[in-house]
């Protein structure tokens, strides 16, 4: 990387992160999409067409031949003497990928257990919907959960309502049974696994709202779960100390959890 990159110098860049599972990449187009998205957003020039992306994509992923990992793509608006505003003479966009291996069995396992979490304030921009490398809040959040012994950080905004998690989207089920997930057009990032699970879902006939929640339905609800491509449905089953449902992973959870696995590995 060159010092005057503006990815290591401003945080000045997208990124997408893409589950490999038995050497395919788990909802790839919905990855580039928002990919693309994002550097739309910011007004960042694509380094390539989509097409040689995808052939790049494979080429690390066979090179390295793994066959369950975690492929990160990171691009920045380029390289330029700094300063804030953007390039005066337009520069190439910097591409990197790299790959690395995901114990995939691991994470079902922890999604068989569950896991804690421990509610954070949300003290991010109001972009969140961009997939932008400035994590620092994120990176805070986590860390001040990962301390209290969580492994997640559950975001809340100013008005008690749970955004995200740190780097998840999150869900609860509510006592009624309906599972309920924050709105996308709420300033938070779309979620691909978020999108798969809600399609999972539908053909599950498991009934879902798209609707902000608060701290305190969260600690109510039944069951609680958080979704990323490296998370797939991990069931929350303590949060701020406090059980969630009966303190272990619910039914809910397990048949999603049970269905996205079989979604990755169709
Ligand atoms: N929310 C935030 C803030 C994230 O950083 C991520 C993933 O990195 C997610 C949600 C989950 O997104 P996905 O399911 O696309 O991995």
């Amino acid at each position: 990387m060159h010092i005057d990159d503006r990815g290591y110098q401003f945080a000045d860049a997208v990124y997408e992160g893409v589950t490999v599972r038995h050497g395919r990449m788990v909802d790839l187009e919905p990855h580039l999409d928002r990919l693309w998205r994002s550097m739309g957003e910011l007004r960042i020039a694509p380094p390539m067409d989509r097409a040689p992306m995808r052939f790049v994509f494979s080429q690390v992923i066979a090179k390295n031949r793994i066959e369950n990992g975690f492929l990160y793509i990171q691009i920045s608006r380029g390289v330029a003497k700094r300063d804030h505003a953007f390039p005066t003479k337009p520069v190439a966009s910097s591409l990197v990928v790299t790959l690395k291996r995901l114990d995939v069995d691991g994470v079902i396992a922890r999604a068989g257990k569950g896991v804690k979490a421990f509610s954070e304030a949300d003290i991010r921009w109001g972009r969140c919907d961009v997939k932008s490398t400035s994590l620092l809040p994120n990176i805070l959040a986590k860390q001040a959960a990962k301390e209290k012994g969580g492994f997640e950080a559950v975001l809340v905004d100013k008005d008690g309502y749970v955004t995200e998690g740190s780097s998840t989207n999150m869900w609860i089920v509510r006592k009624d049974g309906v599972v309920q997930t924050r709105s996308t057009a709420d300033n938070i990032l779309p979620g691909i696994t978020r999108a798969t699970l809600l399609k999972l879902a539908a053909e599950l006939q498991i009934k879902v709202v798209e609707e902000a929640f608060t701290l305190e339905d969260a600690k109510g609800a039944t069951e609680m779960f958080l979704s990323s491509s490296t998370g797939c449905a991990t069931p929350i089953v303590e949060l701020d100390g406090q059980k969630i449902g009966d303190g272990t992973p619910g039914p809910i959870a397990k048949r999603l959890v049970e269905a996205y696995q079989r979604y990755m590995d169709a």
